[in-house]
């Protein structure tokens, strides 16, 4: 046995987990978070767009030089086209607009290919992800090499990658010392796959749901009907309906999260810990805390910092975004070179 990972398919997972020490002082339990930041990609969708890809291959859709096509809120398609470019693949992605330009420029450097969309609701034609499965079928007709669809959001190869990665990895890494998980959703593969894992191992676990403003989950978990009031800053979290990736995932608990909360979570991991991570970090990471205070001490909550603050230096670390919305702009965040 050698520890060489082969090529990036090889080099994403295994993150490391991460006490949480501030917020494990301050509820006398053990808060663990999952580094997914430290994928290749930069994010936890590096597992579900490989996941994706293999089991693709495995099936026979996806064939050498084939094109793959998704609508991403930016992170899938990250992974996608950064696996496709080692494996071997093109990407063409549709995204809407309103996603940070970091996530634009960073699917240029990976080699996707681009076309931006207005921001539509699900229901709608012109919607990101129901635009991208019309130009996979036109092109499955036209590329030599044919095209998929990778469907992210009802596929689920995507929470398969969970169950079987990241999932596992947070049972052997705790040494099946573990209460409670908790995330965000945006299809939901991170959640289900996890939950389905963990309670595999230990029922008693509690998968509980981090649910931002303007996203239907929570009173769907909490009071069983799809509902959503406000908006969030956030990014890749929210949804509206019931993903086939989230079909009967293992639910106990939900907490809805607003983003001063989650900015609060987010500035003060940076400050404090040294963790530079983006808004749905800050969601997960506060709703763990608040578990934790749920619970009580000595238990053990697991959860996950999803992608990089770099990504968001336009947004959650420019002040003039945070001062346009009314949020807190931390002085760190302000300081200019010293002359
Ligand atoms: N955080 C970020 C930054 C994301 O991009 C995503 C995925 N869109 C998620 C969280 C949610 O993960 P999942 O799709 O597994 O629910």
């Amino acid at each position: 046995m050698t520890e060489i990972r082969d090529g990036l398919a090889g080099a994403i997972g295994e993150t490391p987990l991460i006490r949480l020490r501030r917020a494990s002082a301050a509820t006398g339990c053990d808060i663990l978070a999952k580094a997914e930041f430290l994928n290749p990609g930069g994010s936890i969708k590096d597992r579900a767009a490989l996941g994706i890809i293999r089991d693709a291959e495995k099936r026979g859709w996806l064939k050498p030089g084939g094109t793959i096509v998704e609508g991403t809120a930016g992170n899938t398609g990250i992974g996608l086209a950064l696996i496709g470019r080692a494996l071997g693949y093109r990407t063409l992605i549709v995204m809407p607009e309103t996603q940070s330009q970091e996530k634009r420029d960073m699917l240029r450097l990976a080699g996707a290919e681009l076309k931006l969309v207005p921001a539509r609701p699900f229901l709608n034609p012109g919607n990101y992800v129901r635009v991208s499965e019309r130009l996979a079928g036109e092109l499955a007709a036209t590329e030599p090499n044919g095209a998929v669809w990778a469907n992210q959001f009802d596929n689920t190869a995507n929470r398969e990658a969970h169950r079987t990665t990241t999932g596992q990895e947070i049972w052997r890494q705790t040494g099946g010392r573990v209460d409670a998980f908790t995330c965000a959703v945006g299809t939901g593969g991170t959640l289900a796959g996890v939950g389905l894992a963990l309670k595999a191992h230990r029922p008693e676990v509690q998968i509980v749901l981090a649910d931002p403003m303007g996203s239907a989950l929570y009173e769907y978990y909490a009071h069983g009907h799809l509902r959503a009031e406000g908006s969030s800053i956030t990014e890749g979290i929210g949804q509206g309906r019931i993903t086939r990736n989230l079909d009967n995932a293992p639910i106990d608990d939900q907490f809805q999260i607003g983003d001063a909360e989650a900015l609060d979570a987010v500035f003060d991991l940076a400050e404090h810990e040294g963790l530079l991570v983006g808004g749905s970090s800050g969601i997960n990471v506060a709703a763990a805390i608040r578990v934790a205070r749920k619970l009580g001490p000595g238990h053990t909550i697991v959860t996950v910092l999803c992608d990089h603050g770099t990504r968001y230096q336009s947004k959650l670390f420019n002040p003039a975004f945070l001062r346009e919305r009314g949020l807190r702009v931390p002085d760190w965040l302000e300081r200019t070179p010293i002359e």
